[in-house]
């Protein structure tokens, strides 16, 4: 076990951290009312770097390690979470999906551009009909000579109107249910393709979330990703990348909550005293440290397994629950220790609470891995060995 982080990682988290500061944080505030952020930001993010960081150099990427892009997600969502859930999908999603999954075709016409930040990806999974049951889809894919020719719709899509290429998926044959799940890359382009952004959400304000709808929509053959009947295998191994990102995140709102409630702690005063020397607040926030490095903990373990090419299905998910659950009790905390003033928006630990809900919601539930993690003790479930795995890091060249 290595508990040191490289010179290069240091440096990482400094010039994201930098960037968050700078570019992200003073302009949150408004970018929430408006309902987006500034796709600016999508160019400030691939010149650093950070649209495909952990993706090898032979495909457009920046070939640092797995734990690189945890530290790029922590960072990132100790700013806002909408970043965060942008690189999620983008990267652990999408990217990773077809380095993992994809034909050297696929990887120069897909994964190329959007590790270098021309494109971005994003993944359909969840349909109205089927969220954490993910075999009661109904989108549909007919094969029709050299296409296949797809109906349906997929909602709660981050990205929906931004991202350029999408990872989705459709029944090719429903009578063998989950095994007749397929998956395929489409373009935003492709005729019978069309999305529309979810207005009123809790949270993750000034990020993109919505529906996208195929009509007849002929998807190329070549575009198929793995096999026709692979389709399930890939969406739970995509979730194993895109969950490590949302658990490395959380770890940065418990960050971004203890930050805030110390600084608060430290100018509030009642009956005489700083509120951080009342043991009750005390207590708020030492349990923050301890969600926040104990979050550190299982997702760096996680992102370790990943660089030694090892399945970490069961790892991922404790990281994505505990970390999530931590993030969402710090900033339930962190509106508590700022008294009313955490109930209005001139403090932003009330965005911190609205924003930590989706994470214990998407990528499976809080439930959902509850059940799991029994499972993997009750002897219920086992990880076998996938017949394809990301790559091993150091990456070959
Ligand atoms: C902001 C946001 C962004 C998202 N982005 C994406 C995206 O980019 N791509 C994508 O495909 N999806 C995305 N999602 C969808 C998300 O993954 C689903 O919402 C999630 O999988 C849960 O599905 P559901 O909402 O249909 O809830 P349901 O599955 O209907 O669950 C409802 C409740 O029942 C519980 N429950 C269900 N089954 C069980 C069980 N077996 N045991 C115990 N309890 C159970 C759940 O835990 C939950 O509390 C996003 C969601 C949000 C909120």
């Amino acid at each position: 076990m290595n508990f040191e982080f490289s010179e290069e990682q240091v440096l990482l988290r400094k010039t994201v951290r930098q960037f968050v500061d700078s570019e992200i944080i003073p302009h949150i505030a408004d970018w929430e009312v408006k309902g987006s952020f500034d796709p600016i930001i999508w160019e400030r993010l691939a010149s650093l770097g950070l649209m495909g960081v952990c993706i090898p150099e032979q495909y457009g990427g920046s070939g640092m390690d797995y734990n690189s892009l945890a530290i790029v997600c922590e960072e990132l969502e100790r700013g806002d979470t909408a970043f965060r859930t942008a690189v999620s999908v983008h990267t652990g999603l999408n990217s990773m999906t077809i380095l993992q999954w994809g034909t050297e075709e696929q990887k120069k016409k897909y994964l190329e551009p959007q590790a270098k930040g021309e494109k971005i990806g994003a993944f359909g999974l969840t349909e109205p009909g089927a969220g954490s049951d993910v075999a009661a889809m109904s989108t549909v894919a007919v094969s029709d000579g050299d296409h296949y020719i797809l109906n349906g719709q997929k909602t709660w899509i981050s990205l929906c109107d931004a991202a350029d290429h999408f990872i989705v998926f459709a029944y090719t044959d429903k009578s063998k249910k989950h095994h007749g799940i397929s998956a395929f890359i489409v373009e935003r382009t492709m005729p019978g393709f069309s999305s529309k952004a979810i207005k009123g959400k809790y949270g993750i304000k000034s990020g993109n979330t919505g529906e996208i709808f195929f009509e007849n929509m002929k998807v190329p053959k070549e575009n198929l990703l793995g096999e026709e009947g692979e389709g399930f295998k890939i969406a739970m191994s995509a979730l194993d990348n895109g969950r490590f990102t949302v658990a490395a995140g959380a770890a940065g709102l418990s960050l971004a909550c203890l930050e805030a409630s110390v600084k608060y702690a430290k100018e509030r005063e009642t009956f005489g005293k700083e509120i951080g020397r009342h043991q009750l607040v005390q207590q708020m926030i030492a349990k923050m440290e301890a969600g926040l490095q104990m979050s550190r903990l299982l997702v760096y373990r996680v992102g370790e397994l990943k660089n030694k090419g090892v399945r970490n299905t069961r790892e991922t998910s404790l990281a994505k629950w505990q970390a999530c659950d931590f993030a969402n009790k710090a900033a339930d905390d962190a509106v508590q220790i700022h008294g009313a003033y955490g109930y209005s928006d001139e403090y932003p630990v009330a965005r911190y609470l609205r924003n930590s809900k989706a994470p214990v919601i998407y990528e499976g539930t809080r439930e959902i891995h509850t059940v799991m993690q029994a499972e993997y003790v009750l002897g219920y479930r086992e990880d076998k060995k996938l017949n394809k795995m990301l790559p091993k890091w150091p990456f070959e060249e």
